[in-house]
């Protein structure tokens, strides 16, 4: 991988898709890592854009053939990121964003140790529900189940490197902004440019 690959995770409902809508309107030269997932559609979603929807047994096959670099079993579906679609984005010279739960988040940073991990916060857990009711993509029984695991999932964010409170929409995207523009500027991300400027009188 030649990028940076940023995850942003957090539960269901928080803003995570939102907000990387809203960061890629905004902040060049990212990409998304489209994942493949065993869940249906959405009446807003769009194969190949939002996910690759896939079935159990070609999930599985993928799985056996060492497709994806990390892949969970996540409210009761299959989730996952494939290889191919991460080297895809960085092959075009983008940073790729993840949005992917705890699990693949620990996967991808033991494989990616220079990785950088975002959990998004909510203000509370009754705005949580609150977002997760309007959002108004998934049943009852959906919301429910989702909004069951918020308050464990949420114990998760202490191990990651940033967090973001997403209460104010406008300020949560302004941090996870300045947290990608802040890596662009990092020593080791600076070494080619470094390098064309002075050549390769640099001191270790
Ligand atoms: P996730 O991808 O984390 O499951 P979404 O991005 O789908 O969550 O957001 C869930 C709902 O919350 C959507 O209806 C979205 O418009 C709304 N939302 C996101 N961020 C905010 C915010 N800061 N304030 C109010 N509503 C928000
Ligand atoms: P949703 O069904 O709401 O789109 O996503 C449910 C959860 O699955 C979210 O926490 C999301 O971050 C996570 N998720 C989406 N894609 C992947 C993936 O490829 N791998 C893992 N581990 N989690 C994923």
């Amino acid at each position: 991988m030649t990028g940076w690959i940023y995850v942003i995770s957090g539960p269901s409902g928080v803003g995570k898709s939102t907000m990387i809508r809203e960061l890629r309107s905004q902040c060049e030269g990212l990409g998304y890592s489209v994942s493949h997932t065993t869940r249906s559609p959405r009446a807003d979603e769009t194969n190949g854009i939002n996910y690759h929807f896939v079935d159990t047994d070609i999930f599985q096959k993928m799985i056996h053939n060492g497709a994806f670099v990390e892949w969970a079993k996540v409210y009761d579906e299959y989730y996952g990121t494939s290889f191919s679609g991460l080297r895809e984005q960085s092959d075009q010279g983008l940073d790729v964003i993840l949005d992917i739960d705890s699990q693949g988040a620990k996967n991808i940073k033991n494989h990616f140790r220079e990785s950088v991990l975002i959990y998004v916060l909510p203000p509370s857990i009754t705005v949580l529900q609150k977002r997760l009711k309007e959002r108004a993509t998934d049943d009852a029984k959906t919301i429910h189940a989702r909004f069951q695991k918020a308050a464990k999932e949420l114990q998760n964010c202490v191990w990651y490197d940033y967090i973001i409170l997403n209460d104010d929409l406008i300020k949560a995207v302004d941090e996870l902004k300045s947290i990608i523009i802040s890596h662009r500027c990092r020593t080791d991300r600076m070494r080619p440019k470094i390098k064309d400027i002075i050549g390769d009188k640099t001191k270790s």
